[in-house]
């Protein structure tokens, strides 16, 4: 089955983002492709070229509301439904986010629901050439019964 790979990055990292999507494009060809809003108007200018669509290269592009207006808490919505197979959050490390919050619900939720997620590039590149990329793998979630069974005084 098709998975789905999300992409998202901080305004100073939008270029190295793009840049790798790029270089990586042959093989995201066969993800289906989510983004927040402004990183997915510049993946999409990048992939959906007239220069790429000339050699057959397609890419089906979600473009979700721009990370500080709701984008990251739709990403962390549809990773815990089970929607997204692999993140590329390429997140600044040297600048605050008037979204922060939103950023570090994204990040948790990636660790619960065990998304391999990569924030910066040389871990994006690992993750890429996986062997696992064509297989179908299922992330085992993290195991929350203790949590689910704790009593609750009443
Ligand atoms: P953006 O959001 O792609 O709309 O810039 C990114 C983010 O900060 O989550």
């Amino acid at each position: 089955m098709r998975k789905t790979i999300a992409l998202v990055a901080h305004d100073n990292r939008k270029k190295e983002l793009v840049e790798w999507a790029d270089w990586n494009k042959e093989i995201l060809t066969k993800f289906n492709i989510v983004c927040t809003g402004t990183t997915g108007k510049l993946i999409d200018q990048t992939l959906n070229s007239e220069v790429n669509r000339k050699e057959s290269l397609y890419f089906n592009i979600t473009r979700l509301k721009s990370g500080p207006l709701g984008g990251d808490q739709q990403l962390g919505a549809l990773i815990v439904e089970g929607k997204i197979d692999i993140m590329i959050f390429f997140w600044d490390p040297m600048q605050q986010q008037a979204h922060d919050v939103d950023i570090k619900a994204l990040l948790r939720i990636t660790v619960l629901y065990n998304i391999p997620t990569a924030c910066n590039r040389s871990t994006a590149d690992y993750l890429i050439s996986s062997t696992l990329i064509d297989k179908g793998y299922i992330p085992k979630p993290m195991d929350v019964d203790d949590y689910l069974s704790r009593r609750i005084p009443l």
